[in-house]
């Protein structure tokens, strides 16, 4: 319940998750503003600033707000990006270092937490990343430059403990920052880990699966074999092809025969899953039965399919089919085994369908 009002909160001021940049980036924007706020507030209490960069900071947190605003509500995430990239490494970085301290003060861990965050977690727009990066390594470099030159530029604190104080509160909140950056950057990697896997698993069974009726293909057999083989396994395999298909499409139509098919298919599922094998659709009305049992047992579940499928009521006549079953043998290759059981099916079709044989 909590959690529900919480995450439709979160929803609405940062974005939907499935935007894991704009997420990221609006949350930065919306802590940026509470910060900056936060710090002309502690700054203006505490003495630590010149009035001049207490009223900056108030007007930097607006100003993160506004961007906050545009890119949220007015769909502007790209040109507001970039607005944010020129106001942290324009603005707020030499502000920070004039009025804290200057190279005495914590601006150095301000840059450092801004280039993390450009770095990692903000979406590259063109060159834009690039830029910023470069702007935040090098920004102390003309500071200090023009410290030196200016030194009455820089607000210096009037006492060490007020640097300690600034420096200490400074190192925390980007410490925190650095912290959830780096989290939130590692549930994002591991969210899309996980989309890849889902895909490539849905790929890896569509491209083992038939189409119209959802049986494995020739590959997946091809693989089933190999495992099994090298197992060791006792495994055996039944080809059963449906008799006098044709007729049945030439006379009910190609989408009725689609539909028997599928139901053929429905049986041939059930048995293989009790059976801990597979059903395999081998080509237009022929399909695979391949069990890890003996060959007197897949006789046993082939005659006991056929008796099944007799007993569906289809609106034609009932379907039969006929069928060669092969075991496997130590010295046998998979052709060898579907050999046997072609030739036998033949067999059993010229004499007369309907007919099993091992
Ligand atoms: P037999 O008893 O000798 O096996 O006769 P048959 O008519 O079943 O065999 P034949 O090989 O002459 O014809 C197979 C038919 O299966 C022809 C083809 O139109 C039909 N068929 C193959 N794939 C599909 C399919 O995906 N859907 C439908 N509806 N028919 C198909
Ligand atoms: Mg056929
Ligand atoms: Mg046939």
């Amino acid at each position: 319940m909590y959690r529900h009002y919480l995450s439709k909160v979160l929803e609405w001021l940062l974005v939907n998750k499935d935007k894991p940049f704009e997420y990221t980036h609006h949350s930065v924007l919306l802590v940026g503003t509470v910060l900056f706020f936060y710090a002309a507030v502690v700054n203006y209490h505490l003495g630590l600033a010149s009035t001049f960069t207490v009223i900056a900071l108030l007007a930097l947190s607006f100003l993160i707000f506004l961007v906050w605003y545009l890119s949220r509500w007015r769909n502007q995430f790209k040109l507001m990006s970039v607005a944010f990239l020129g106001l942290i490494t324009l603005v707020a970085i030499p502000i920070n270092w004039m009025g804290n301290g200057g190279s005495n003060g914590p601006t150095f861990f301000v840059a450092l937490g801004l280039l993390i965050y450009i770095s990692g977690s903000f979406k590259n727009i063109g060159l834009y990343r690039r830029v910023g990066q470069l702007f935040c390594l090098m920004a102390p470099i003309p500071l200090i430059m023009l410290e030196n030159a200016h030194p009455e530029l820089v607000f210096h604190y009037t006492t060490d403990s007020l640097k300690q104080i600034d420096l200490t509160i400074t190192f925390i909140i980007i410490g925190l920052f650095l912290i959830i950056m780096v989290e939130s950057l590692s549930t994002r990697f591991k969210l899309e880990r996980e989309k890849a896997t889902q895909l490539s698993e849905k790929l890896k069974t569509l491209s083992e699966q038939d189409s119209l009726t959802g049986l494995y293909n020739r590959r997946k057999l091809d693989e089933q074999y190999t495992s099994w083989k090298q197992q060791g396994r006792i495994f055996s395999l039944a080809l059963l092809d449906i008799d006098h298909f044709k007729n049945v499409n030439d006379q009910w139509g190609h989408n009725y025969g689609d539909k028997v098919l599928q139901s053929v298919a429905d049986l041939l599922i059930k048995v293989a899953k009790k059976n801990h094998g597979l059903a395999i659709r081998f080509g237009g009305e022929e399909f695979i039965l391949f069990l890890p049992i003996s060959l007197d047992e897949v006789y046993k579940a082939t005659t006991q399919t056929a008796q099944s499928l007799s007993e569906i009521p289809f609106k034609h006549a009932s379907v039969t089919f006929s069928a060669g079953i092969s075991q496997d043998k130590t010295e046998d290759s998979q052709d060898e085994l579907l050999k046997r059981a072609d030739n036998l099916m033949y067999q059993a079709k010229s004499n007369g369908r309907n007919c099993i044989l091992k």
